[in-house]
């Protein structure tokens, strides 16, 4: 196990340095045109692929770091660039961590590389849990995966809905119901490859802010997929829906099992509490870069024969702004550690970073446009676009209510509807 540490090594300040030399260079001279064409930033995906930055590789050496810090500092930096377009970068990550953390050795071998492409054929990835009426209710999905046991094949319909990359992925990693009557514990994920008929998309998001980043309904009419791409294979379904059903024989679903609910929970909890620090992360990187150029703007700028900063009022929102990314970050870090060194999140400690650093990025944001005035609500200035794109980090991956739902479960142990 390593050491929790506030301090990153020599070898982590050298992917640091790197990576914020790729945000500076390329992801940030380009933000503000991807914003405006509210299109996928191919060009720099591609860019990032040729240096090593959008691959696998990199993703997973980030991930397994011991110290916990590989992949919130990789997120901070890209996000620092631009969230649209970073988030083009990792939005892959999300459906390959889906493999990882559900697939055989074999499904990781063959889906992944797929996921990524490579540096002259760049491909991206989607992972497809929400719906239209499943969102913060993700037991309420009505997609469904019925098995045709005479060709060893899955056949799903229904409607995805605000999936990254939905459409335009080469892989997309479909999250649907395989026992209607278990609630979420009957849903299994499924490899939807290539070119597979019947995937399409449907509407595209025109959205308020990661302009850059696609966001799409994805349509499942009839998909036809092998045994195969069933994450986990169908022997662990199985035995998983059994187990399933023997509880909810017990009694019903609700009843507890006989190693109690605690376990249960933690086994679910665990893997979003561990992947919600890399959203904090996303969060601090958007804070961080406004409150820099609302830093320069106040020293910068003059109103009555001094630069404003001079003023308390706004030197005191400075000093704010930066207290809470400080903050933002070490609960980050920590629950990034936590998560990687199989701590328990007693006081949902991952969900903790999420909602503080989200909350953080909006305020900050917000206070940077109220720093440099009317320029800050232009578009010359890239605060407003920061404003608009830190909005997102309170919705995805669990919103704000969503957050504080799980800390407030989490502490009381109370089922709090
Ligand atoms: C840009 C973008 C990208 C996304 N990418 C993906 C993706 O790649 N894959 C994917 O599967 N999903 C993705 N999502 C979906 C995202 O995770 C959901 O939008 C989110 O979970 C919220 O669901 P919802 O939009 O249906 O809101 P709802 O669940 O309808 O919530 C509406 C409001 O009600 C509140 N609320 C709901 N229940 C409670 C409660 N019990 N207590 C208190 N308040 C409550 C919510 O906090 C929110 O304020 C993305 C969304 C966006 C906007």
């Amino acid at each position: 196990m390593a050491e929790f540490t506030m301090e990153l090594n020599d070898e982590q300040k050298e992917v640091r340095d790197w990576l914020h030399g790729f945000a500076a260079d390329v992801i940030r001279p380009a933000a503000a045109e991807w914003d405006e064409r509210e299109e996928t930033p191919w060009p720099v995906i591609q860019e990032a692929a040729k240096v090593g930055i959008y691959s696998l590789d990199f993703y997973a050496q980030q991930y397994f770091d011991p110290t916990g810090l590989g992949i919130p500092m990789a997120m901070e930096e890209l996000f620092w660039g631009d969230a649209g377009i970073a988030l083009s970068i990792v939005g892959t990550g999300l459906a390959a961590v889906g493999v990882l953390a559900n697939g055989t050795e074999e499904q990781i071998g063959t889906w992944i590389p797929q996921m990524y492409g490579d540096a002259n054929d760049v491909k991206v990835a989607a992972f497809c849990s929400s719906e239209p009426d499943a969102g913060s209710d993700v037991a309420s999905m009505r997609t469904r995966a019925v098995y045709d046991e005479a060709k060893d094949e899955w056949v799903i319909n229904g409607t995805k809905t605000w999936a990254t990359n939905g459409g335009i992925a080469n892989v997309h990693v479909v999250v649907a119901v395989v026992d209607p009557e278990l609630g979420s514990k009957g849903h299994a994920s499924f490899i939807v490859p290539p070119g597979t008929p019947g995937l399409s998309q449907g509407q595209k998001f025109k959205k308020h802010g990661i302009r850059a980043s696609h966001t799409a309904e994805v349509v499942l009419d009839n998909v036809r997929v092998p045994g195969s791409c069933l994450l986990g294979g169908k022997q662990k379904l199985d035995e998983r829906l059994a187990r399933a059903r023997e509880r909810a024989k017990a009694g019903g679903v609700g009843v507890p099992p006989a190693e109690g609910w605690g376990r249960v929970k933690n086994a679910a909890m665990a893997t979003f509490e561990a992947s919600r620090p890399a959203v904090g992360a996303m969060a601090v990187g958007t804070a961080r870069a406004a409150y820099e150029v609302a830093l320069d703007y106040a020293m910068t700028r003059e109103q009555f024969g001094r630069p404003i900063i001079d003023n308390q009022g706004v030197a005191f929102q400075l000093a704010d702004m930066r207290t809470a990314i400080d903050a933002a970050r070490l609960l980050v870090w920590r629950a990034s550690w936590m998560a990687v060194n199989g701590k328990p999140f007693n006081a949902a400690e991952g969900s903790m970073s999420k909602l503080f650093a989200s909350e953080t990025a909006k305020k900050v944001t917000a206070q940077a446009i109220q720093i440099l005035g009317g320029n800050g609500y232009t578009r010359e200035y890239p605060v407003e676009r920061m404003h608009r794109d830190a909005a997102i980090y309170t919705i995805f991956e669990g919103t704000s209510e969503i957050q504080r739902l799980v800390i407030a479960r989490t502490l009381s142990g109370m089922p709090i509807r």
